[in-house]
């Protein structure tokens, strides 16, 4: 969600600005905006509304004006004044001497807002961001860094912050308190970005700044603070992404580029972490706490969106495979509960981007209340990365398609390894646990042959993407499926879809049920199995269509369904990865045949770093 970048060194900062601004678009925003700085101190701002090509466009046309080696950008996602040039970021004081970007929300603003309005600041936007530069200006004596420690103590709420003032044109400082920031550290060139994508182009070596810590940046010199200035030291360390992971290699849309990837990331979460004579699983992350994990006997899952579809399919593997009892949560809801944590509860946080600020949020509370926290992660040094005590790292690379699909199957199959590393303690055998690494073993290459059906499942998209809406139904593990599939349909392609487990169809959702309404029934021969079948003959008898997702591509299933995609035979628990990936080609198609901007759709944001 929105993103802030920051570049001194000895290059033209605009072009490295612009190019970090497209780094940051999948994050999701609304407007965008850059200021660049020369060694005088002379300025140039440069915002508008809608995208960035929109901004290159104004910067194309001023170009002879924009010379500079320093410089901040943003692409912002309203919080607070709606999306126009006025309320786009960089702001600035009335002096248009300090320019800000920012990403969070100033949760006091209003209160501050009326004290410096009395005070004389005129006021250009509706954002609470703005009142940051007047306060600046308010404090300042000629020194930036001790002016923007003053007005941080009266602010409350959350911030990423990038500030450079007219008269210090040799530093750029940046703060951080619940929103992301990183620093780049290059050769006579420093970079801070809310994302490491964006900083990539420059280096590889990054730092990782803390809640409530501020950063002088100079071209050859970064010095960290606390909020009571005093000096933190911290090295840089090496990120294990390249720029060519941000690359669409050839696909047209990062979320296409995603799907295909699946074979590659099911691979990267189970590299080195089977341990197949001894039939379970070895999870370096994790061994610290492993002996509080072995005494677990609640897990409390905390997540949102397609994290927490995951953690519903957990659930189910947990429950097989260990004596746990699990609960999941979404995060937001959790935060907010009387939730009683008792003794041997653990509290497993999932996100891909590490940063999605309910999480967080549920995490803390957790904590509080005296739970030990671990994390499934993407992004590694990320805030949940940082404030569990311990946790796993999926190691999917970077996902920029906003609608999730490679950590979807990389979060189920990790915690299939967690729930059988702990069953392994417990009641499961050697030969369960081994069955499951057999299983395991196989996937890749079976989603490259469920892969090798996209054209087929293009062609059900092209038939079904003018229908308004759509049930999709699972039973056990593959009811969260159906949920998932249910997202995605709505994320990219806008459809109106529900996901429910088959059996509940017949409390309600069958009233839906007519030729304009079509079913995903997912379906493999599993213990369900039959009983699917009596949902969707029931769907037949009222005319519903019918889209199967089957592992049997002659049995009853042809007679009553549609359409019928197969997919290969697995163990039960496995189901899931295997079934949602026809459900993400699905979504995928019918969003291209519907012609939406698939890997920044309307409204979304890829990791929601507010509340
Ligand atoms: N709250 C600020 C605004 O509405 C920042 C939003 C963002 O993080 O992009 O302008």
């Amino acid at each position: 969600m929105c993103g802030i970048i920051g570049y001194i060194g000895e290059d033209d900062a605009v072009s490295f600005l612009i190019e970090g601004l497209r780094k940051l678009e999948y994050r999701g925003y609304d407007s965008c905006g850059v200021v660049v700085e020369d060694a005088n101190g002379n300025t140039e701002l440069y915002k508008t509304k809608g995208k960035i090509a929109h901004l290159e466009d104004i910067l194309a046309n001023n170009i002879e004006n924009i010379k500079g080696n320093i410089g901040l950008g943003h692409t912002r996602w309203a919080t607070h004044g709606k999306p126009s040039k006025e309320n786009a970021h960089p702001h600035f004081d009335c002096e248009k001497k300090i320019f800000v970007v920012h990403n969070g929300i100033i949760e006091n603003f209003n209160y501050l807002k009326r004290d410096l309005t009395k005070k004389g600041h005129k006021f250009h936007s509706d954002t609470d961001t703005e009142i940051i530069a007047h306060l600046i200006e308010e404090f300042y004596e000629g020194d930036l860094l001790s002016a923007v420690l003053k007005s941080l103590e009266l602010v409350a709420g959350t911030f990423g912050l990038g500030i450079i003032h007219k008269d210090e044109p040799d530093k750029i400082i940046v703060a951080r308190r619940g929103s992301p920031l990183i620093l780049g550290v290059g050769k006579n060139e420093m970079v801070a970005s809310s994302d490491v994508a964006a900083i990539l182009k420059l280096t590889d070596r990054v730092i990782y700044m803390e809640d409530n810590q501020v950063a002088v940046l100079k071209k050859d010199d970064y010095k960290i603070y606390s909020l009571t200035r005093e000096r933190v030291r911290k090295k840089p360390e090496k990120v294990e992404w390249k720029l060519t992971d941000t690359d669409k290699n050839g696909f047209p849309h990062y979320m296409l580029k995603e799907i295909y990837e699946q074979p590659e990331t099911i691979l990267n979460a189970m590299r080195g972490r089977i341990l197949k004579e001894e039939g379970t699983i070895k999870l370096g992350g994790l061994e610290s706490v492993i002996d509080k994990l072995k005494k677990m006997k609640r897990l409390i899952i905390v997540s949102c969106g397609t994290s927490y579809h995951a953690g519903l399919i957990a659930r189910y593997m947990f429950e097989k495979l260990t004596d746990v009892n699990v609960e999941v949560e979404y995060a937001s809801e959790f935060r907010y509960r009387n939730i009683n944590i008792s003794e041997n509860t653990v509290v497993l946080a999932i996100s891909q981007s590490g940063e999605t600020a309910d999480t967080i949020a549920a995490l803390k509370e957790a904590q509080r209340k005296g739970a030990l926290t671990i994390g499934l992660v993407n992004v590694v040094g990320s805030t949940i990365a940082r404030l569990t005590t311990a946790g796993v790292y999926n190691h999917a690379g970077p996902e920029i398609g906003v609608a999730s699909t490679k950590l979807f199957t990389s979060q189920v199959l990790i915690l299939l390894m967690i729930a059988t590393l702990l069953g392994r303690f417990k009641k499961l055998s050697m030969n369960d646990g081994l069955n499951i690494i057999n299983a395991l073993e196989n996937l890749p290459s079976q989603i490259e042959s469920i892969l090798k059906q996209s054209d087929k499942i293009r062609d059900i998209a092209k038939k079904y993407h003018k229908f308004p809406s759509f049930l999709y139904m699972g039973r056990l593990f593959n009811f969260p499926t159906a949920l998932e599939g249910a997202l995605k349909l709505k994320e990219v392609s806008y459809i109106h879809a529900e996901g429910y487990p088959a059996g509940e169809m017949k409390h309600g959702p069958i009233a839906l049920i007519s030729p304009n309404c079509p079913v995903m029934a997912i379906c493999p021969k599993d213990s369900m199995f039959e009983k699917m079948v009596g949902n969707i003959k029931e769907i037949e008898a009222r005319n519903g269509k019918i889209i199967a997702v089957t592992t049997e591509e002659n049995g009853i299933l042809k007679e009553i369904s549609d359409e019928i995609i197969t997919i290969p035979e697995t163990i039960e628990m496995l189901y899931p990865i295997l079934s949602v990936i026809p459900l993400q080609l699905f979504a995928y198609y019918c969003a291209l045949y519907n012609g939406c901007e698939i890997d920044k759709p309307r409204n979304l944001a890829k990791s929601v770093t507010v509340e």
